[in-house]
């Protein structure tokens, strides 16, 4: 079990990458905090207890500073500290967007939940690792932050080059304190958070060509790549930005 008696707190509990996040890292024996703005992070919940973990659901939104301290306190008033802070939580907007055609209010709730959610993750989170003797914090990036025009959607991508910036910046001035910060690349994957705009049999293949492995990843692949940055196995791995990708960057 690589996360025995670890305790790891995941945003965007209720989909996805963070849905099967939580269910694999308490099938490592973490106790798991799963977090979401979604009541449906209940079930996530739900369901690692029903298999004979722990876990306990917070309804959150990430970009708020209250909600935020709040997750982190609840956290560790249900087990009693923090080790692994997994800023997951993120959206996004229609494609096809770029500066003259992206909407002031779009670009803000866009930059409030992915870059201020983590922003503010890390900074009740990090607090909390500290008083547990150091742990790992996972924050969600996106292959787009590594491409231009990978997809046409400018605020999103703004906001994962953001958070690749934060990651490396915390990763530096935490290094000393056992405090691991990575960021999480995922290449496109097949969960709602794409296949909403991909929704014809057309717009799905124009994306394809572009992924040399010549198909969609799935939440699962990444939740492994999740549990390497937050297990041991990535002791000496800190800043670091983990592309899982199909090979999308390489191309
Ligand atoms: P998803 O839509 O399946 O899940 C996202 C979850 O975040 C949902 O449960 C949603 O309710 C929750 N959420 C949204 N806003 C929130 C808020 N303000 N507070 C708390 N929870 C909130 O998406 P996913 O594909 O699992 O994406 C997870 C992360 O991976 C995101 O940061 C996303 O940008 C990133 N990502 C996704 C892809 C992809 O192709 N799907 C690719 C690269 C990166």
């Amino acid at each position: 079990m690589q996360l025995a008696n670890k305790v790891a707190l995941i945003t965007g509990a209720a989909s996805g990458i963070g849905l099967e996040a939580a269910l694999l890292f308490a099938r490592e024996g973490a106790k798991v905090v799963a977090v979401d703005i979604s009541e449906n992070g209940q079930e996530t919940a739900e369901r690692i207890r029903a298999a004979g973990g722990q876990a306990h659901f917070v309804r959150a939104d990430v970009s708020k500073a209250a909600d935020a301290e709040r997750m982190i306190q609840e956290a560790e008033q249900a087990f009693g500290q923090l080790d692994i802070l997994f800023n997951n939580a993120g959206i996004s907007h229609a494609e096809d967007d770029d500066a003259i055609h992206t909407s002031e209010p779009v670009w803000d709730v866009t930059f409030d939940v992915n870059v201020k959610g983590v922003f503010l993750g890390c900074k009740y989170g990090i607090p909390a690792l500290r008083r547990a003797g150091g742990g790992a914090v996972i924050n969600t990036a996106s292959f787009v932050a590594f491409l231009g025009a990978a997809t046409p959607q400018l605020a999103y991508t703004a906001s994962k080059g953001a958070v690749l910036s934060m990651t490396r910046e915390l990763a530096v001035i935490h290094a000393r304190e056992n405090i691991r910060v990575n960021a999480l690349c995922p290449g496109p994957l097949q969960t709602e958070l794409l296949m909403k705009y991909l929704d014809t049999p057309e717009k799905r293949q124009r994306r394809l060509v572009h992924i040399p492995m010549g198909r969609f990843g799935q939440a699962s692949e990444i939740a492994q790549a999740a549990l390497f940055l937050a297990s041991p196995a990535s002791s000496f791995m800190t800043g670091a930005a983990l592309l899982v990708d199909g090979g999308i960057t390489a191309a």
